[in-house]
């Protein structure tokens, strides 16, 4: 585990499962239907119990009839799971780098974050959104994850700890490497 000051926050760098986290929110990779998937989705669907599906069908016969668009977050309650909350956000597919995927990735993280202080949580932790099945490349992603985290804290309070679980110890070797280029 490393761990970072930044602006009043402190920001981890763990690996480990998101679904065991114990921060007030975790992060959802979702897709735009909200209706569970592979991936970060099924094991937060499959830990977290039918509560949390529930809560995002209603969310998309209220809010987002049409599906949660790339990059914009909605929040539902963490189910069975330790965690109070769980903010789902879509992250971009990877196609190629030239399609807007860095802009939207950045948004799926700045508007979980927003998301998390409009609700007053302290605490929140994110997965690799977008590494997994939607392809992109995990260097690229955690340099856009962490400056993004980064330019949220500097610039808003309210937030004590945002954490970045990574699944494999390679990812987890990549976030290390590319939080010691942006954070000294
Ligand atoms: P996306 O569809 O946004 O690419 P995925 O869920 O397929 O999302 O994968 C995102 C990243 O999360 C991948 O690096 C994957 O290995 C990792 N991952 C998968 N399951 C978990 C889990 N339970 N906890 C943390 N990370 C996970």
């Amino acid at each position: 585990m490393i761990t970072y000051n930044v602006g009043k926050a402190k920001l981890q760098i763990v690996r480990g499962d998101i679904t065991d986290q114990e921060t007030d929110a975790i992060v959802n990779a979702a897709n735009s239907t909200l209706m569970g998937g592979g991936g970060v989705d099924g094991a937060i669907h499959r830990k977290g119990g039918p509560k949390i599906l529930e809560e995002c069908k209603k969310i998309r016969l209220t809010l987002y009839p049409e599906g949660l668009p790339t990059g914009k977050a909605v929040i539902t309650s963490g189910g069975n799971m330790k965690t109070k909350y769980v903010i789902h956000t879509v992250g971009p597919i990877w196609r190629g780098g030239n399609s807007g995927e860095a802009e939207l990735l950045s948004e799926a993280y700045k508007n979980s974050l927003k998301l998390a202080v409009s609700r007053r949580l302290k605490t929140i932790s994110f997965p690799s959104i977008s590494t997994g099945a939607y392809g992109f490349p995990i260097e690229k992603a955690s340099k856009i994850a962490l400056e993004s985290i980064k330019n949220f804290l500097e610039s808003e309070d309210g937030l004590e700890l945002i954490v970045c679980v990574l699944f494999s110890q390679s990812d987890l070797e990549t976030y290390v490497k590319v939080a010691k280029e942006i954070f000294s």
